[in-house]
């Protein structure tokens, strides 16, 4: 069991590496197309970003499909990234950009931090230059105010 806590833990890390490198380098790049209407806001509830979440969601899905019958590793890979998953929505859907009126504020530091560095990245509306690409690992300076 140690294990595969141990993979989802892996999976989860190795999401929001990957995520920030897929993000500077491939959606401010030659996604950016796409990407741009994430940081460039329509009035639709949905942006064409969002196609980004339904991929990494179905790969996640197909992963824990692929794995369940002998719970190989393949399924705890896939729990880590809907893990990962679920975490990003609610942090960066819910309480940084508030598509859904849920959380509104917190007191707690890490998460005002988090916020104010996912701002610093949304303050760029072209595709380069840019920052704090990452979510969940971000630099120091945006932990004081
Ligand atoms: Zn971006
Ligand atoms: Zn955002």
């Amino acid at each position: 069991m140690i294990w595969n806590l141990l993979i989802v833990l892996c999976a989860f890390i190795g999401m929001e590496l990957f995520s920030g490198f897929f993000h500077k380098y491939i959606m401010h790049g030659i996604l950016w197309r796409i990407h741009k209407t994430h940081h460039v806001h329509g009035k639709g509830f949905f942006e064409l970003n969002d196609i980004f979440s339904l991929t990494f969601g179905a790969i996640a899905t197909l992963l824990v499909l692929l794995g369940s019958e002998g719970f190989d590793w393949r399924f705890w890979v896939g729990i880590g990234i809907i893990t990962y998953g679920a975490v990003y929505f609610v942090v960066h859907d819910i309480f940084i950009h508030r598509r859904i009126k849920w959380i509104e504020h917190s007191n707690l530091r890490y998460l005002q931090a988090l916020r104010r560095a996912h701002k610093a990245h949304h303050a760029y509306t072209e595709c380069n230059p840019g920052e704090e690409y990452g979510l969940l690992w971000i630099g120091k300076k945006y932990w004081s105010k």
